[in-house]
């Protein structure tokens, strides 16, 4: 009998963990709470099919692991489009400023949207093997299997991974006997990147800053948005504008958010703003697949990439995974990669095939 790996997480890290694990003949299954792939990855259909990132989006050359799972996968990626001015706003009662930004390091998209790497990796793996709508709510290790469960069912498996971020898995999944406290406190007091981060985009019909020779890119201490950019696609046939809404704004409903979102729009790029053809946005601290509501506030990357998260807990049972586990990169699409080929290595170590 194969051993069964039951992985809790269907983003990056769940997916590339199930994929590898199946390639070296292990038995797999992704339990998965939202109804959708992707996690923290999320690429949405806009008007007139408009790609919109509202998770992860950019990445650069420093990002190996993630670039070579692109490159296995046959991915292609594209640079950030930056070109024409950008500008910056100070401060509130400063129009914005014309700004240059040096030639920097660029920064890539993937081809077809982000999703593209969780459809390639969903690909690898069977609808058995990954099942959407699935709330774990508690792991037994009290046994000789592992009993996975949910409010309706419980699965049994030899081992476990977890992807959740590490405060994530503490908050929501009851676990017995109860996780070592050492580990524990380290894992409350682990930021899960962008956990309060909201993104916003507008479609547009033609891309009327790139015609006047205007990137789309500027940043402000002023707000709500924080940072905008082009998010034209790669062909150039479909364009849309998207970027960070201060996470303070969550406080607010989504029409007052809209209106201010739009004043300040206006600032930067004229009345033509108001000719958008739809309108989106995401609030992830209002997820409780990413932010618990219990999360206390963590300084942004606290404890990302901790090492104590490569223990093996619970006999070797269970293994901690996702991105924020990531000694490189942690709470980016290349920690998530990095963690789950380290969680595979570590695994095969510990337990053989079967
Ligand atoms: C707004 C935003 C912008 C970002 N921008 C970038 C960027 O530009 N570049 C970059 O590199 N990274 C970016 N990131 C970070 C990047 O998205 C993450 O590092 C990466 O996607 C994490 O993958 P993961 O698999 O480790 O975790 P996740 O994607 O969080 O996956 C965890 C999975 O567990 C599931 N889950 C949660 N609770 C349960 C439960 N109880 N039972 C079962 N399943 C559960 C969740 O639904 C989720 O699918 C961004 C993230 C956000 C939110």
């Amino acid at each position: 009998m194969k051993k069964k790996v039951i992985i809790l997480g269907a983003g990056l890290s769940g997916l590339y963990t199930a994929v590898l694990l199946k390639s070296q003949g292990y038995s797999v299954q992704i339990l998965e709470a939202r109804k959708r792939l992707g996690g923290r990855i999320y690429t949405q259909y806009a008007e007139l099919e408009t790609p919109i990132e509202m998770g992860a989006t950019w990445f650069g050359a420093k990002h190996t692991h993630l670039l070579a799972l692109l490159q296995k996968m046959g991915i292609e990626y594209y640079k950030q489009h930056t070109e024409g001015t950008a500008y910056f706003e100070p401060f509130s009662l400063a129009p914005p400023q014309k700004i240059n930004i040096p030639e920097q390091v660029p920064s890539y998209r993937i081809d077809g949207g982000s999703e593209a790497i969780i459809k390639a990796l969903a690909s690898k793996l069977s609808e058995e093997e990954i099942q959407l709508g699935t709330t774990v709510s508690a792991l037994n290790f009290a046994t000789e299997k592992v009993s996975v469960s949910s409010s309706s069912h419980t699965w049994e498996a030899d081992l476990v991974v977890s992807t959740l971020p590490p405060a994530l898995l503490c908050l929501s999944v009851a676990i017995n006997p109860a996780l070592d406290l050492e580990v524990k406190n380290i894992a409350l007091a682990t930021h899960t990147w962008m956990q309060d981060s909201i993104k916003t985009a507008l479609v547009y019909e033609t891309p009327f800053w790139r015609d006047k020779d205007v990137s789309g890119t500027f940043f402000s201490n002023v707000g709500p948005v924080t940072e905008f950019y082009d998010h034209s696609n790669r062909a150039v046939e479909k364009y849309a504008l998207c970027g960070f809404v201060n996470g303070g704004y969550a406080g607010i409903n989504a029409v007052q958010r809209k209106e201010k979102v739009l004043a300040q729009l206006e600032r930067f790029f004229g009345e033509v703003v108001h000719t958008y053809l739809d309108y989106v946005e995401y609030v992830w601290p209002q997820d409780p697949y990413t932010k618990h509501e219990a999360m206390p506030n963590i300084f942004p990357h606290q404890n990302n990439g901790h090492s104590i998260f490569e223990r093996a807990l619970m006999d070797g049972k269970l293994f901690l995974s996702g991105s924020e586990t990531a000694r490189n990169f942690p709470g980016y699409m290349d920690g998530a990669v990095q963690s789950a080929e380290r969680v595979v290595n570590d695994l095969k170590t510990i337990h053989s095939l079967v």
